[in-house]
């Protein structure tokens, strides 16, 4: 059976691989294919588990507080109400895709997919079904919104009595299972299911591979859809370069009006208290919650700077056609876009948080204008690891330069 390395292009012959064996790219060191703890099963399971935990997770308080006998309570989708009241659109949308609309078709999709790959039906929409459940993977973040949670409890917490509610309780086994049904879903098998790999085409043929399921073809299907997963076949992402370069250069202009500008600001008895991001991680440290002031500062600041200057570098290195560290580039370029969404922490504290703090005349909160630069800062990162196409390295560093001086024939 052979695929195409979706890392460097290289085409690989993989034998059926026994329980516990790992296939690594011998180009690339990409692992293609694991097969220990994953089932089709055992995701179906968890995925399935997690969509029905999710209602109780949206419709139940995730938590409430009380002070001088009043009582607030924080519910999935009241973040994005009262963000849109106080007139953040941008951010209200945002948090409401990724928390609570995309995870319901993340998880119902991928509950279906598998539930007709294990009862034998084949409709002809499957595969293209498998793949957006694949593609939201990264978009839907019920277990990024969890540890967003955990943060807003431990800052609520060091200043007032604040209980977990039952939504909350679904929320942690919702996202708990979120990551398990990842680690557990053989992504190979269900398309091996769905469109059999076939052997290697002979070496004077060329070829081409859908860079989402992986599936070799002739090069003359290039423009047709895959027959696996329905993406339309192309030889690498089309503008690759073009589109990166925008988006990386629109996310450095975002980065620094996210970070000198207030996330969020307080009101306290009438005296306006601003939060940029640096300082909560401050208050998290004078607080003694050094953990959590680590994780913000990674997940807010260190992350989205590696991100941009990542991605600097690797288009850098395909204008310059570098060999160098192809390897640990093309590691980097994974690294960026597995560990992206995880700077929507700081926002999603900013969502549970304000429906909690609305004590008119006393305490309020509200989100300030460091919050849409950043959240979009996060999107565009996101999105320019999507585009990127870490072939074009290889390509690059393989293709024979020539170093022609004008007046040279
Ligand atoms: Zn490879
Ligand atoms: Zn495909």
């Amino acid at each position: 059976m052979t695929i195409a390395c979706t890392d460097c292009g290289t085409l690989q012959d993989i034998p059926p691989l026994p329980w516990g064996a790992i296939a690594i790219c011998p180009t690339c060191a990409n692992r293609m294919e694991r097969t220990n703890g994953r089932s089709i099963n055992g995701a179906l399971a968890c995925a399935s588990a997690t969509f029905v935990l999710l209602f109780p997770a949206n419709l139940l308080p995730i938590m409430h507080v009380s002070m001088v006998g009043m009582t607030r309570e924080s519910r999935l989708g009241s973040g994005v109400v009262t963000l849109w009241q106080h007139q953040w659109v941008i951010v209200a949308m945002l948090v409401a895709a990724f928390a609570v609309i995309l995870p319901f078709v993340r998880f119902g999709l991928l509950s279906l997919v598998l539930t007709l790959v294990q009862l034998g039906h084949r409709p002809h929409w499957l595969g293209r079904a498998f793949r957006w459940s694949l593609h939201l993977d990264q978009w839907a973040m019920p277990d990024v919104f969890l540890i967003g949670c955990a943060v807003g409890y431990s800052r609520i917490a060091a200043a007032m009595p604040v209980q977990i509610g039952w939504g909350g309780i679904c929320l942690i086994f919702a996202a708990f299972l979120c990551m398990l049904s990842r680690a557990a879903l053989d992504a190979r098998a269900v398309w091996r299911v769905l469109w059999p790999e076939c052997a290697a085409p002979p070496a004077d043929q060329p070829a081409i591979a859908c860079r989402f399921c992986d599936l070799v073809r002739p090069a003359a299907a290039e423009g047709s859809r895959c027959p696996r997963c329905a993406l339309t076949l192309r030889a690498r992402k089309p503008d690759s370069m073009v589109r990166t370069t925008a988006l990386v250069i629109a996310g450095f202009a975002l980065f620094f009006p996210a970070n000198l500008y207030p996330m969020s600001v307080d009101r306290q008895l009438g005296v306006l208290v601003p939060h940029r991001i640096v300082d909560g991680i401050m208050e998290l440290f004078q607080a003694h919650l050094w953990p959590l002031g680590v994780l913000i500062f990674f997940t807010s600041i260190a992350i989205p700077l590696l991100k941009l200057a990542g991605l600097s570098w690797l288009l850098l290195s395909i204008w310059r056609g570098s060999r160098y560290r192809l390897v640990l580039k093309t590691r980097l370029c994974r690294l960026i876009d597995e560990i992206g969404r995880w700077s929507c922490v700081d926002i999603f504290t900013i969502a549970v948080f304000l429906p909690l703090m609305q004590f008119d005349g006393m305490v309020s909160t509200d989100a300030a204008n460091g919050a849409p630069p950043f959240l979009l800062v996060v999107v565009i990162t996101m999105l320019a690891s999507h585009t990127f196409d870490p072939r074009l390295m290889w390509d690059a560093a393989l293709t024979p330069r020539l170093h022609a001086h004008p007046g040279q024939a």
